[in-house]
């Protein structure tokens, strides 16, 4: 890396926004909010990261979710340099994407097929096609503060009037696209059976985050999800569980796996490649043999299970054993800890009104009390959150840029990165 230009952080952040939109390829990286421009990367490795400055940060970020092992693991780096050496893309058939799915199919009961795309995105705009391709229905239920990546019919919000009314939260989406996304507040049974009997025949789909975590971290009862699951078979609908953060991190069958409920359709992405670009949907044979070239439903991709990237995930989940899986909450709960005993020693206890929520090896910073769903979130979060991330930025422990995202502990994030923590965060 020692021919990267030396350039200030403004000075990469300026030559960016004259060459990218805002000057980066995706919205949260732009620390907006923020009083501070983002920082520009260069090298990472376990629980670290280094900005071209060549100062380091604990990352607690972890490319918001991929990096289950942390950075730069060297298994995986082995089994991509392997790959390497064989090519990275055949754009046809190779043993790479079948052992990954075997892998898959092998030990998650609820599905039997598998297919591989390149994003999260990708992953639930599949299974939405899939779900109305299916039933032959063309409505969506779909929850205030889920996000299920940037496709048109879920970049909705709830509209101002009566409960399942929407509006797009993205200029560019049409309306007659947001008229069939309905959406409801998390945790509101009766509203989503009121919705139902509205349109009794009409709902392909309801869509979940079964941990909602993209949007402030906001656990709901099992009691909801289960009676998500029987409304959906009352009413004919597809139930779709989008574990593309809780999959894999919520034990290694997310919460499918957690709450013993199944989920018609799920889709996967972040650790399902381990860092490299890798989405997936998957079901019962009976649902997925509605894709092409079997069914009626189109769906295709140019660098679909591309080897690189199918090789990363297999190394990646291969290692996530029960015992990883205790061992990476045990040291969430004590990073959770250590940051609320800081929060309220911190300079007169200037942050001792902030507390944490977390589930696995998630965690999310709020103040008060924990909200239930995304309309009782404290509207001074954002405030509170900026104090904290600049205090913690200057003190090189690097926070998730934005105050609704959920921060991510890896398995690089050891006793060892605890000490350092701790040493970070009195220094
Ligand atoms: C990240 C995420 C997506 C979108 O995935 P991308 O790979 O960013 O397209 C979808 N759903 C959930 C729950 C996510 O966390």
């Amino acid at each position: 890396m020692s021919d990267l230009p030396q350039k200030s952080q403004q000075e990469y952040f300026e030559q960016s926004k004259a060459l990218v939109p805002g000057g980066v390829h995706s919205p949260v990286r732009s620390f907006k909010g923020l009083h501070t421009t983002p920082r520009f990367f260069k090298k990472a490795k376990g629980a670290k990261i280094w900005d071209t400055d060549g100062k380091d940060y604990l990352d607690f970020c972890m490319s918001f979710g991929p990096l289950i092992l942390g950075h730069a693991n060297e298994d995986v780096e082995n089994s991509l340099k392997a790959q390497l050496a064989r090519g990275w893309s055949y754009g046809a058939c190779e043993p790479y994407s079948l052992e990954l799915a075997n892998f898959l199919v092998e030990r998650l009961p609820h599905i039997d097929q598998i297919r591989f795309v390149n994003s999260g995105t990708e992953a639930v705009m599949t299974a939405v096609r899939l779900a109305r391709g299916a039933s032959k229905r063309n409505k969506i239920i779909k929850f205030n503060g889920c996000y299920h990546g940037h496709l048109d019919s879920l970049l909705i919000k709830a509209g101002s009037g009566l409960a399942g009314t929407s509006e797009a939260t993205s200029a560019g989406v049409p309306s007659n696209v947001t008229e069939d996304t309905l959406i409801l507040e998390l945790g509101d049974l009766a509203a989503v059976r009121e919705v139902l009997e509205r349109h009794p025949n009409d709902v392909a789909v309801i869509a979940v985050e079964p941990l909602p975590a993209n949007n402030g971290l906001l656990p709901q009862p099992i009691e909801f999800l289960q009676g998500l699951r029987s409304l959906a078979t009352e009413f004919g609908a597809y139930l779709l569980f989008d574990e593309v953060i809780s999959g894999f991190r919520m034990g290694f069958g997310g919460m499918a796996e957690q709450t013993g409920i199944e989920p018609d359709m799920v889709c996967y992405g972040k650790i399902i490649g381990g860092g490299l670009p890798v989405g997936a949907v998957a079901a019962k044979k009976e649902i997925m043999e509605h894709l092409a070239p079997v069914g009626g439903v189109y769906q295709a991709g140019t660098l679909s299970a591309n080897p690189l990237a199918m090789v990363g995930g297999l190394e990646t989940l291969k290692q996530m054993t029960p015992e990883k899986y205790q061992q990476l909450e045990a040291n969430t709960q004590k990073i959770v800890e250590t940051l609320l005993e800081w929060f309220k020693n911190y300079d007169n206890g200037k942050f001792s009104g902030l507390n944490i929520v977390s589930r696995g090896s998630l965690f999310w910073i709020h103040p008060g009390a924990a909200p239930s769903n995304a309309s009782n979130i404290p509207a001074d979060l954002t405030d509170k959150f900026y104090e904290l991330f600049s205090v913690l930025l200057e003190k090189g422990i690097y926070l998730a840029p934005n105050a609704y995202e959920v921060s991510f502990v890896s398995l690089a994030h050891d006793d060892q990165t605890i000490a350092e923590l701790k040493e970070r965060l009195y220094s």
